[in-house]
């Protein structure tokens, strides 16, 4: 999962507090709209409304707009708080002459809307129940304040204990994440590097081609590279001055092409080297440096510093045509094998081998 999925994540548990928050706001002001009947004085409260119509509308807008981002919780929190402050203030003024009660249960039905909703958003569940609680302060004038204030503080406290656990957990969860994101992109370059000489493997070279083709309209050029006699190398010198023979021709490979060419270490003493927007000429040119840097290299001897070996290599190359990578490759190991029959520390072009002439039924 990348961070950017993380956030998605984060934002859809948003979204959907928000709207659990209006579906709340909704159901308890359609409760305080049903008219009891031990209230005499019951009549339709303006702030309790305009919270069904305003929360009803939100969460309308929410569901018919899903990927739509609404950083509203404040806002709309505040609001809705704003609006239960109002209606409180209005009804105290109907009940309080037979319901006592009437302004813990006010403060209570806030809090249970903003305890299920808002517990991840500390500021949206305090701009939610500040207008009410001190509106309702304000009306109990003092009567009730321990048990108000305990029925405050309580919930408060423990809300902004889980609120510091749930951002320390957030923040260990997002580092973990980076973490695991770099980690997975280092291995994932490493993989396609070949550890003994740093060049592209099979695969990098498959990620490069994928990308290349598709962005570089151009002539491309496919150069197959193949040392001569390295299994006569190895069993003069052994196998650890081989590894250091390949490891030098990589390098000698790599300085005499382009920076933009890539070269790829293709088998055991393989290599292809994939040149891109160049002409025949210019890549059969980049070729023979490639041979000419090889032959000049002198490759100490394990043992004896003052001894130099030498490796040359023959190699194939020829075009790609219509993106049809796998058949320049078949073309240039065509050209490498010729190249190596004629000698070997030699350079050919797949366009100058004798072509293959099908043999038809009628000459035979
Ligand atoms: P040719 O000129 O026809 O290419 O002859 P060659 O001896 O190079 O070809 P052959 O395919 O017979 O031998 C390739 C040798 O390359 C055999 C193998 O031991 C050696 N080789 C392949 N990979 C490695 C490697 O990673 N390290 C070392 N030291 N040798 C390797
Ligand atoms: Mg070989
Ligand atoms: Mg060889």
């Amino acid at each position: 999962m990348k961070l950017q999925s993380y956030d998605e994540l984060k934002h859809s548990k948003y979204r959907l507090s928000l709207m659990l928050f209006l579906f709340l706001n909704v159901a308890v002001s359609l409760f305080c709209l049903i008219p009891f009947t031990d209230c005499p004085q019951t009549e339709l409260s303006a702030p309790v409304v305009t919270i069904t119509f305003l929360s009803t509308l939100t969460l309308f807008a929410c569901f018919i707009r899903p990927k739509a981002k609404f950083p509203l919780l404040n806002a709309v929190a505040l609001l809705l708080g704003a609006l239960w402050a109002w209606h409180i203030y209005h009804r105290y003024h109907q009940v309080f002459l037979f319901d006592n009660h009437f302004l813990i249960i006010s403060l209570l039905s806030v809090f249970f809307i903003s305890a299920i909703a808002l517990s991840d958003y500390l500021t949206a569940f305090c701009l939610h129940i500040t207008p009410p609680v001190v509106t309702v302060l304000l009306l109990d004038n003092g009567q009730h304040l321990t048990m108000l204030l305990l029925t405050l503080s309580l919930p408060l406290i423990g809300f902004s204990l889980q609120h510091l656990m749930r951002r320390r957990v957030d923040h260990f969860t997002r580092r973990l994440m980076r973490q695991l994101y770099e980690e997975k992109e280092t291995f994932s370059d490493l993989s396609m590097l070949d550890p003994l000489t740093g060049l592209y493997n099979r695969r990098g070279l498959k990620n490069r081609l994928d990308n290349i083709l598709e962005n570089h309209a151009g002539s491309h050029f496919v150069l197959l590279l193949d040392i001569d006699h390295f299994k006569a190398y190895n069993d003069n010198y052994g196998h650890a001055m081989g590894d250091q023979a390949l490891a030098r021709v990589s390098v000698a490979i790599r300085d005499a092409v382009r920076s933009r060419d890539v070269v790829v270490r293709y088998g055991g003493e393989e290599f292809l080297v994939l040149m891109t927007n160049v002409n025949a000429s210019i890549a059969m040119k980049l070729a023979e440096r490639i041979r000419q840097y090889v032959v000049d290299l002198e490759i100490p001897h394990r043992f004896n510093e003052k001894v130099s070996t030498h490796v040359t290599i023959s190699a194939g190359i020829a075009p790609i045509f219509d993106d049809e990578f796998d058949q320049a490759v078949a073309n240039a190991d065509r050209a490498l094998y010729v190249a190596k029959n004629q000698g070997r520390n030699t350079i050919l072009a797949w366009e100058d081998l004798p072509k293959i002439v099908p043999v038809s039924s009628e000459a035979l």
